[in-house]
């Protein structure tokens, strides 16, 4: 079974890049254009990874981590912020709310697969006990 992604961007063409990027690697591609929408595709599609912009209509990205991380079959979800807030301090303030990590835009679409796919690892690790003390 591939892997499952959600991307949740608002601007279209971010979204397109990496759709046809993640399907090119045969992920399973799954898409919200705002924080509304990211709650109800995540809930009901249940993907391995989630992608989430910060800067959203409805919702921003801080308060759909949190919401996310507040329900228990999302706790080993990662959640990676998709931002191109790349300031100092925003890596803390992420993982404050919730995220696991942080990729910034714009991508760099010979180097993403590769952090997306570190993520998802870092997942299947968790999930099977595979950390080591
Ligand atoms: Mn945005």
């Amino acid at each position: 079974m591939p892997r499952k992604i959600l991307i949740v961007e608002d601007n279209e063409d971010n979204r397109e890049l990496v759709l046809k990027v993640l399907r090119n690697k045969g992920y399973e591609m799954i898409q919200a254009a705002d924080g509304e929408e990211a709650l109800e595709k995540a809930v009901a599609e249940m993907p391995d990874l989630i992608l989430l912009d910060i800067s959203l209509p409805k919702l921003d990205g801080y308060e759909v981590a949190r919401r996310l991380k507040g329900m228990e079959e999302f706790k080993e979800i990662p959640i990676i912020a998709f931002t191109a807030h790349a300031m100092k301090g925003d890596r803390e303030k992420v993982i404050v709310a919730g995220f696991e990590g942080y990729i910034s835009k714009p991508i760099n679409v010979r180097e993403f697969p590769e952090q997306v796919r570190s993520y998802l690892r870092g997942k299947w690790e968790s999930v099977i006990g595979g950390k080591e003390e």
